[in-house]
């Protein structure tokens, strides 16, 4: 079991100094730790969550801290909601593509519905991908950004392996999504990077999870706040290059 560390985030890592800082499904599990770590970091957290109670209380945690933040109607999977979420994912200077669902854990490629590969990839890839879209122009027109896309090592091309064919192929296109928003990105100031979280005590990672979201949330706090000459189009895992 990783222990939550000493200090969550760690004191180490660059300030946000006010930048404005989008987490997708912040209202629970890693989503929430991530925003906590941007808001004790000086960030300005907007919690991307598709239930107003669930958002506002999250919201409201990291503001009884003092933290600033506040809470966006944001359901990925729904064109609709990104579409009335533009005016602020025009202003954003870091984006957290963390909200995903895992609905075929444990279920042979040969029995899977068609229908739960096509809604994973609505929200797991296609959603991330409408955020990149929608955020990344006004980052590279103001010279900066910071983009981080949760993915997993069940989409590591590496580690394919059986089972959870529909999870695992929304991964895997978020990594090459990843690589290629990078690419076209270089140069722009806005870096874009994917990163494993490991096995995370989470509704989704389950009561057998071995690590504290904390400790999972630290990568992603990292790529959050890397300075200009940062990697770009990378992999990570515990700030570590992982195989694609
Ligand atoms: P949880 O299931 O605990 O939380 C998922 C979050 O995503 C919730 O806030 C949920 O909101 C939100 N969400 C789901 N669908 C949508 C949608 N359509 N629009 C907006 N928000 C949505 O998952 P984790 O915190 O464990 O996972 C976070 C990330 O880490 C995911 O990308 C996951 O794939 C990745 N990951 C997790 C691992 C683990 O062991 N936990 C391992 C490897 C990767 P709501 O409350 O409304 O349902």
């Amino acid at each position: 079991m990783s222990r939550a560390p000493a200090r969550f985030p760690d004191p180490a890592l660059p300030r946000g100094s006010g930048r404005r800082a989008l987490v997708t499904g912040a209202n629970r599990g890693l989503g929430r730790a991530i925003a906590l770590g941007l808001g004790r970091l000086g960030h300005h957290v907007i919690v991307g969550a598709r239930q107003r109670a669930a958002g506002e209380s999250a919201a409201a945690e990291l503001q009884a801290e003092g933290l600033s933040a506040e809470w966006l109607a944001l359901d990925i999977a729904s064109a609709d909601s990104i579409a009335q979420a533009t005016v602020v994912l025009g202003t954003l200077d870091v984006l957290v593509n963390n909200a995903a669902i895992l609905v075929d854990q444990g279920v042979p490629a040969l029995q899977v519905p068609l229908e739960v590969v096509r809604r994973t990839f609505e929200v797991n890839t296609l959603g991330a991908i409408a955020l990149m879209q929608a955020c990344a122009p006004g980052m590279r027109t103001r010279g900066f950004g910071r983009i981080v896309n949760v993915s997993s090592d069940w989409g590591s091309q590496a580690m394919m392996a059986a089972h959870q064919l529909a999870y695992r192929l929304s991964k895997a296109a978020l990594n090459s999504a990843t690589r290629v928003f990078a690419d076209e990105l270089r140069g722009t100031g806005v870096l874009v990077n994917a990163m494993h979280p490991g096995w995370v005590q989470t509704e989704m990672g389950g009561a057998n999870a071995v690590r504290t979201p904390e400790v999972a949330a630290d990568t992603v706090l990292w790529l959050a706040t890397l300075p200009g000459d940062g990697s770009t189009s990378g992999f990570f895992h515990d700030r570590q290059p992982h195989a694609w």
